[in-house]
């Protein structure tokens, strides 16, 4: 089956076709036929488009919302400019994956999109506000281009996370907060994190039920994972994914009363912090350069600059920091798998994050770590090292597609 796999923000579309079907998943044997990016959505909007095997198109388009954007990347994928072979027609389209980012503690799973489904998913919009409602719009978008028969199926970053027990998704919060508004961890990256457990288990070749581990999604985004028998038991992000490690632009755990504390103090509204919380703070507030690690590490090395210095330093030590709580909340871990565009990328950041672990036994191989970058995978660790280090690329695109069949051939998926 030929799957569009769509993951739309306010501004922003991220979209892949791949070609998958269940004997395909089964060998791994997936295609990407094409991806791409487009950017500003609302104006004067930057698209990047690439087929498979060919060089990527830049071009920008007046994109007035998703629905046109929707349209335009429908209409590319079935041209001759991308001249994808196995589609001509949008008929040569079988399904639409989504990332749909909150599930609320309705979604264990992917879901095939109907009605009664799609009103859940609007219910959920109360608890992710900024995120859902783009994401309704790209599922809305493609019932229109698509028509209604066309199967869409939604994957939620919340629903791995849904096995957590109730100790470690509960705060200590009055008991009626989480009875009336369902205020409680839900967690996110769930697509990322359950991609590399699975792509732990091939490489290890042990069954899901043998998988302990901690995964930790270092990208713009931060989050880590405990993942004990398969499952998700515990993760950084809550409610929002605020929580948790320090990330490009957001600050991760603090002191909540900082938010009065700063509004009074600052004169701001609520909402003025919150944003200062989720867009100005993290790498990019503490260094005052930038929210981009590649940066970040060139100024602490060309030009020492003590604050990009400090960021990476805060940055490695939050990470340290939970691998050592979850370690203790699972009773040690077989692993520790690094994904994401930092934790796939830098040798340095992974190496300073497992330096401060060599007393339960964590030991790097410093020549493999070096090399294992650009979306190598395998073990990074020394020989001797108590604990395994793996480097996973993520694939989340590639999980929603492979969601998105088994979906829609009625197969159950873990
Ligand atoms: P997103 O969470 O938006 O998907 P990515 O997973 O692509 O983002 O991660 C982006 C982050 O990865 C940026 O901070 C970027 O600087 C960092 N990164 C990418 N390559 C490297 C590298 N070679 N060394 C250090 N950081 C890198």
């Amino acid at each position: 089956m030929n799957i569009l796999v769509l993951n739309c923000g306010s501004s922003t579309i991220k979209f892949q076709v791949v070609e998958t079907d269940i004997e395909t998943i089964e060998r791994n044997d997936d295609r990407k036929l094409a991806r791409g990016v487009i950017e500003r959505i609302g104006g004067e909007a930057i698209l990047s488009l690439n087929a498979e095997g060919r060089p990527a198109q830049r071009t920008t388009a007046q994109l007035r919302d998703i629905r046109s954007a929707v349209g335009l990347i429908t209409r590319w994928v079935c041209s001759k400019e991308s001249d994808i072979s196995q589609i001509k027609t949008v008929s040569d389209i079988h399904a639409v994956g989504h990332r749909v980012v909150h599930g609320g503690e309705r979604f264990t799973q992917s879901a095939v999109v109907n009605d009664e489904i799609l009103s859940e998913i609007e219910d959920c919009i109360e608890l992710a506000p900024l995120h859902n409602p783009a994401n309704i719009k790209g599922i809305m978008a493609a019932r229109e281009i698509f028509g209604a028969g066309l199967p869409q199926v939604a994957v939620f970053d919340t629903a791995f996370h849904q096995t957590l027990p109730e100790h470690a998704y509960l705060y200590a919060l009055p008991y009626q907060y989480y009875r009336r508004h369902k205020v409680r961890r839900y967690g996110f990256h769930g697509t990322s994190h359950r991609y590399v457990a699975y792509r732990y288990r091939l490489l290890r070749g042990i069954p899901r039920d043998q998988v302990n581990i901690i995964t930790i999604h270092l990208g713009n985004g931060c989050s880590a994972t405990a993942i004990k028998g398969g499952n998700s038991m515990d993760t950084s992000m809550g409610l929002t994914p605020l929580e948790g490690l320090v990330m490009g632009t957001r600050s991760g755990d603090l002191d909540p009363l900082i938010l009065e504390f700063l509004a009074t103090k600052e004169g701001m509204s609520l909402t003025e912090v919150e944003s200062l919380l989720n867009k100005q703070s993290g790498l990019l507030g503490i260094s005052g350069l930038t929210h981009d690690m590649r940066e970040l590490l060139a100024e602490a090395h060309e030009n020492n600059d003590r604050r990009a210095i400090l960021a990476i330093s805060i940055f490695c030590y939050r990470v340290r920091k939970y691998i050592g709580s979850y370690l203790a909340a699972m009773g040690g871990a077989d692993a520790i798998v690094f994904t994401g565009g930092i934790g796939e990328n830098s040798a340095e950041i992974r190496g300073r994050i497992c330096e401060g672990l060599e007393w339960m036994g964590v030991r790097l191989n410093p020549d493999l770590n070096l090399t294992l970058t650009g979306g190598a995978e395998g073990p990074v660790n020394a020989e001797d090292s108590s604990v395994a280090v793996y480097v996973i690329p993520t694939d989340e695109e590639l999980l929603i597609a492979r969601d998105t069949v088994r979906c829609v051939r009625g197969v159950p998926h873990h």
